[in-house]
Parts: C-alpha cells; sequence; structure tokens
C-alpha cells in the first residue's frame, strides 16, 4: 500500500480497463459494510498484525473500503504499497521496509506509522483486473512464510466475491431506482404535455445557451402563426421586436443567478403577419433536466387591455353621471379599531358636488376620512347610526343641522350599504330650503295673528249692525213698509252670517297654535253628547256606535272634531234615509276611528282638498250651505292630538263617505303637544 515513489501505470489502456472494472463495482465512497469490517479484523487475528486494510486504488487515490489501525481513509495513490501490489498475481510481501530500497526513503516508514512489515494479496476481479489488495502491515519486521501467503490470497479472492455481491445489490438498486424514476417522468410527462398543449397561456421553452426555442404549445402556434419548425429556427427576440438582445439578457440574469425563480414583464409580441399585440411574459428558469431551458408563459392581453378600457370609460360615465348630480355623493369604506368596532369611514370616491360641498378639488377626497370631512360627527349618534346602516344594511334618511368651524347649515343626508360593506352617502343642503320654511311659518304666524285680530275686531261691529237693525225695526214698529221689512231681515240675516264666519275664522286662527294638554277622554261619552245635540235632526237617522275607548286630548276639541263629521253626514246626506256609524279598532299604539254615512259621497280625486280651509265642494247657490272650514279645523284639532285624518277612496257598494282617523291610544305615543298649522290654506 503507501508510498511508491515509482509513478507508473495510470493514463494506459489496460489502467483505463482496470479502472472502469472498479467503477463498475459502485464502491468507492460507498458506507462502512460490516461484512468487509468483519474480513479486515479475521485477517488482523489470523496473523496476530496490528494493522490491515481493504485498499482499493483509485485514478489519483488509494481508497479504504475498511481498515483497521489506519487513521486516514484515503491517500494519494503515489503513496500507496497496494499500487505495487496490483502490478502483479502475486502476494507482495515486505519483511522489513527499512532493507527494502523501494521502501526505505518512504515517509510511512521513516515516519508514522513507521511500516516495517507489509504483506498485501492483489483484489483480482473474473475478468482478471486487479482492483487493490488487501494488506497486513505491521511496525516490526516479519516473516511471511509461503503458506501464509497463499491463505492471504484465498481470503483476498473472499473480498472479491464481496464486492461481487455489492456490486450485484447495488445494480439491483439502481434499476429499481431506474425503474421508478422512468415511471414517474413518463406519468409527468403525459400529465405535463397535455396541460403544456392545451393551456390557453402561449407557453414556449427555449434553451438557456443559445435561447432557441425548443418548443410552443398550440395556443402560441395559433396566435403566432407559425408552424413548429418555423419556431424551432426562431428565438424569443424574433418575437419581441423592441427587445434588444443585452436587454434580455439582463431580464433573465437574475433567473440565471439563482436571485429569483420568476420574472414578469409586459411587451409587445409580433405574430408571423406582422400584426402585433400585447403580451404579459412570464419567465421561469427549469435547470433540472439534461439541458437548462427557459419556461415562458405568455399571456395575449388584447382582450385585458379592451376591458380594462371598456372598464374605464364605464368608470368615467358613471363618475360623470355623478359629477352631474347637484347632489353631494360620497363612498366611505369602514375603518375598524382593535376592538373590531368602526371608528371612522375613509372617503373611495366623491363626486363634484360633495368636492364643492367640502371645498376640495379633484380627487381630493378620496382617502380622507369621513371625521376629516365631517369632524363635528364624532362622538355624534349619527356616527352610530352610520354603524348601524353599515352592519344591518338598513338604508337612513335624516335632516339635520351641521355646525362646524367651517359650516353651518341643514343637510338631508341618505345613508346606505354597498354590497361591499361600504357606505354611501348622499348629502343634499337644505338650508336654504330651511330658511324658506321658517319665514314661511314666521308670515303664517303673523297671518293667524292678523287674522285673529281682525276677526276679533270685526265681531262688535257685526253685532251693533245686526243689534241696530232690529232696533230700527222695533222703532218704526207698523210704519216700516214691507219691503222695508224685507232688506231690514236681510240685513240682520246677512249680519248673522257674517258673525259665524267671523266667529269660524277667530276659531281657525285660535287653533293654528293650538297647544293639547291631553287628558284622559271618555269618546263614547264625547260622541253621545254631540249625538245628543243633534237629536232632532238625526231623529229619523240610523246611528250606530261601536264600542268607543279612552284616549289622551281635549274633550272639548274632540267633540268639536265629532260635531263636524256628524253635521256633515247630515248636510250631504242623500235621497235615502240617512245611515251614521261610527267605529273603532285598536291598532297597536294607535286607535283608529272609521265615521261613515250612505251620503252623497265625495269623489276620491277631492280627497285631500276637502281638508283645506275655505274650500268647499258646492256653489254658493247650491242646498248644501257651509263655509268650507268643518274639515279644515277637523284636521288641525286632529293633528295637534298626535293623529291624522283623511277620507277612505276605497269604492263602497253602498255610496256615501268614510272618514278615517288615527289617535294616539298613550300620551307617549302623541306627536308633539303644540301644534302649528302649515299650510292648510289653498
Ligand atoms: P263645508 O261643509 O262648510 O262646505 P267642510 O270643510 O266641512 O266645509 O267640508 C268641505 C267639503 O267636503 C264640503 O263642501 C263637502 O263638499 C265635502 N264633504 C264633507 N263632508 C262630507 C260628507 N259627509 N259627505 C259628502 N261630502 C262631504
Amino acid at each position: 500500500m503507501p508510498n511508491c515513489p515509482v509513478a507508473f501505470g495510470t493514463g494506459k489502456p489496460s489502467e483505463a480497463r482496470r479502472l472502469d472494472a472498479l467503477l463498475d463495482y459502485d464502491i468507492l465512497d460507498t458506507a462502512v459494510d460490516a461484512r468487509f469490517e468483519r474480513v479486515v479484523a479475521l485477517a488482523c487475528e489470523l496473523w496476530d498484525v496490528p494493522m490491515a486494510a481493504i485498499s482499493l486504488v483509485d485514478d489519483e487515490r488509494q481508497w479504504f473500503k475498511s481498515r483497521i489501525g489506519l487513521e486516514a481513509s484515503e491517500t494519494p495513490r503515489a503513496w500507496a504499497f497496494c499500487d505495487r501490489t496490483i502490478r502483479g498475481d502475486a502476494v507482495l510481501v515486505v519483511e522489513d521496509a527499512r532493507d527494502d530500497e523501494r521502501f526505505a526513503s518512504s515517509p510511512l516508514v521513516t515516519a508514522a506509522p513507521r511500516l516495517r512489515f507489509y504483506a498485501g494479496a492483489p483484489l483480482t476481479a473474473p475478468d482478471g483486473e486487479r482492483l487493490g489488495a488487501l494488506c497486513l502491515m505491521d511496525r516490526r519486521p516479519r516473516s511471511f512464510p509461503v503458506a501464509q501467503r497463499a491463505q492471504l490470497a484465498r481470503l483476498a479472492e473472499t473480498v472479491v466475491d464481496l464486492m461481487g455481491a455489492h456490486r450485484t445489490q447495488r445494480l439491483l438498486e439502481r434499476k429499481e431506482r431506474l425503474l421508478a424514476l422512468a415511471e414517474l417522468s413518463q406519468m409527468e410527462q403525459i400529465r405535463y404535455g397535455r396541460i403544456f398543449e392545451a393551456s390557453l397561456n402561449e407557453i414556449y421553452l427555449f434553451d438557456a445557451a443559445s435561447l432557441r426555442l425548443v418548443a410552443a404549445n398550440r395556443g402560441a402556434r395559433e396566435n403566432l402563426g407559425y408552424r413548429e419548425a418555423e419556431l424551432r429556427a426562431m428565438t424569443p427576440l424574433d418575437l419581441m421586436p423592441e427587445v434588444a438582445r443585452e436587454h434580455f439578457e439582463r431580464l433573465l440574469e437574475p433567473l440565471r443567478s439563482g436571485r429569483r425563480e420568476r420574472v414578469a414583464f409586459e411587451r409587445e409580441q409580433r405574430r408571423k403577419d406582422g400584426s402585433r399585440y400585447p403580451a404579459e411574459v412570464a419567465l421561469e428558469l427549469d435547470g433540472h433536466g439534461e439541458r437548462p431551458l427557459f419556461v415562458a408563459v405568455v399571456q395575449d392581453l388584447t382582450e385585458k387591455r379592451a376591458y380594462q378600457r371598456e372598464l374605464a370609460r364605464a368608470l368615467a360615465l358613471v363618475q360623470s353621471i355623478l359629477d352631474a348630480c347637484q347632489d353631494a355623493i360620497e363612498t366611505f369604506t369602514p375603518l375598524f379599531g382593535a376592538e373590531g368596532e368602526i371608528v371612522d369611514f375613509r372617503c373611495l370616491q366623491a363626486n363634484a358636488a360633495a368636492r364643492r360641498l367640502h371645498g376640495l378639488g379633484a380627487g381630493q377626497p378620496a382617502g380622507q376620512t369621513l371625521l376629516g370631512l365631517w369632524p363635528a360627527w364624532r362622538d355624534s349618534e349619527l356616527l352610530e347610526l352610520f354603524r348601524g346602516v353599515v352592519a344591518r344594511r338598513e338604508p337612513l334618511t335624516t335632516e339635520l343641522r351641521y355646525v362646524d368651524a367651517r359650516r353651518d347649515g341643514w343637510y338631508r343626508v341618505s345613508a346606505a350599504a354597498t354590497g361591499d360593506g361600504d357606505l354611501t352617502l348622499e348629502i343634499i343642503d337644505v338650508s336654504e330650503r330651511k330658511l324658506r320654511e321658517r319665514a314661511l311659518q314666521r308670515s303664517n304666524e303673523a297671518l293667524d295673528q292678523f287674522a285673529a285680530g281682525i276677526a276679533h275686531d270685526l265681531q262688535t261691529p257685526i253685532g251693533q249692525i245686526a243689534g241696530f237693525a232690529v232696533l230700527l225695526e222695533r222703532h218704526l214698529g207698523e210704519t216700516v213698509p214691507p219691503k222695508a221689512r224685507e232688506a231690514l231681515g236681510y240685513i240682520a240675516q246677512a249680519a248673522d252670517n257674517m258673525s259665524r264666519l267671523v266667529g269660524s275664522l277667530l276659531d281657525y286662527a285660535r287653533l293654528g297654535t293650538l297647544t293639547v294638554d291631553p287628558e284622559p277622554v271618555e269618546l263614547r261619552e264625547v260622541v253621545e253628547q254631540c249625538l245628543a245635540e243633534l237629536a232632532d235632526e238625526l231623529a229619523l237617522a240610523e246611528v250606530r256606535v261601536g264600542a268607543l275607548p279612552q284616549v289622551p286630548g281635549n274633550a272639548t276639541l274632540l267633540r268639536q272634531v265629532f260635531q263636524n263629521l256628524v253635521g256633515n253626514a247630515l248636510k250631504y246626506r242623500s235621497e235615502r234615509p240617512l245611515r251614521l256609524s261610527i267605529g273603532a279598532e285598536r291598532q297597536g299604539a294607535t286607535l283608529r276611528i272609521a265615521v261613515e254615512d250612505n251620503g252623497i259621497g265625495i269623489a276620491p280625486r277631492h280627497a285631500e282638498r276637502i281638508f283645506e280651509v275655505f274650500r268647499r265642494l258646492h256653489a254658493d247657490g247650491s242646498p248644501y250651505p257651509g263655509l268650507g272650514m268643518g274639515l279644515a279645523l277637523t284636521k288641525t284639532i286632529v293633528e295637534a292630538h298626535g293623529g291624522r285624518i283623511w277620507l277612505d277612496t276605497e269604492p263602497r257598494p253602498e255610496g256615501g263617505s268614510r272618514f278615517l282617523l288615527e289617535l294616539p291610544l298613550s300620551a307617549a305615543g302623541r306627536a308633539p303637544a303644540s301644534h302649528r298649522r302649515r299650510d292648510t290654506a289653498a
């Protein structure tokens, strides 16, 4: 084994065969194998040596398949005693290396492990190639009789047998692996091949070194218009006219160096017919195969771009519609706090009106928060309502006054949740309308006061006219000519009419600022009283009154309501005997009262206007006298009680009219007690 000072043998054809034979055993650098360990241990025991080894002589080194007493697992071939052993068939014995001129100056003899004795039997393969040696070593000189040499040679044959067994085993293992690999790659080939060919994207494979196209799938061939053979003569640069080679190399560099697994970019691709199309190119390097390839997946962006243009157009259209709208429209997305609660909203879009409202330029509100735009809404009830709108998807409309450092006005705010859980606000500045309403209210009040004043002032002179007419008649006595008497009667009658008109006007004016302090009122008693007052006129009528409960209100005013309604039923009766019915039913917190008759009825188209003051459906000379104030007063009183009144316009087979009233059943359910009439005047 070690230290052969004479270099020889390497590079010769026979040496090449020997090395092939050794490699064929597939044993170099393999793991420890107990079978070989046992042989070396047996050799040490049999010949009582401290060192033994199975040395395999490789191209430039000897490698120990098994060793005892030696530290290194391999040494340079130039040092190997065994290299000399394999030059012959016989066992090489060096009884004392110091006396052997071939080895005396060897460092292994002059220095550690200070070898003196060496005996090595060549490991000869069945085809005659000598692969290495089974060797015994000692630090003292020894003799090695011929008989022992033969034994060592036989043990070396056993080692070669073991090496054969090792080779067979390795061969089997490799075959199994190859078989598995072959199956796998076959399956993968089928799978990937199908995907490759059928993919809607264009897929190209091109050689990593030459950049020449190796394959292109159907999508690529069809879009480009090239045949496979034509493509094979091209590189991707032929398809991307605007990309220079160095630029392309720069794009490939991160893949080649392994810095990145994927590179994507957008470029125009050119078809065979010269037409071009925008494309997104994604590149990857497949360095696993025998031949490194780049895989390029190319997506034709023509449709995507068209879709994007379409989308941009649609969005611009929507934006222009929104901008044309005079109302401010803004969309917000919720911002959540640590607990998952909505703390604010971020503005996604705002139309031109909204930007004007906030005094911002184009595109500015996007990104701002709701509370940034409407700071006074912080800690407001409205913010809570907006949270509810988003959470429950229930729209909301409210009118409110908004005051902050920059603004003071009235706004009508409509909030709705979008499908994505965002919040859209439509905000209308109603400050002007509010101002007008207030002005109207003030002028109504002044008008009411004026009417009350006039009515009051007129009452006395009218009374005096009537009084003086009576006095005059009385003073003149029988001397009054019949014509003058008649005229005096007319004066008294006219004064009486005017007095009633002025009285009603005064009532109406007073009711304009009516305040109801509700007390329990037995409706049944109110209705009965009213019917009793009109008993004579109702003598021939059929009157039905249902159960009527107690309601909160003012008994005098409520009596006036029924006096008007029953009075009208009497006044507007038809040829038929009057049938009057008053009934009520509870509907939750309200009481719905129906007053119906079988009179001349009211056409549905007049349903609203009959409640207007001084509005009559009959001419002055008609058989139905009146001032046109009864229903207006009735409506005012009902509304002052927090209720409402309307004409039922459902067709009724029996004809006549049916008035419906709703009154709250408890004072808590009432609208504000103070009633201010708005615009009942026609
Ligand atoms: P007036 O009875 O003094 O004309 P109202 O305000 O009480 O004023 O009624 C307004 C109008 O409504 C009446 O002119 C009449 O045409 C119509 N109207 C009211 N009640 C009835 C009724 N029960 N049947 C038919 N018409 C009615």
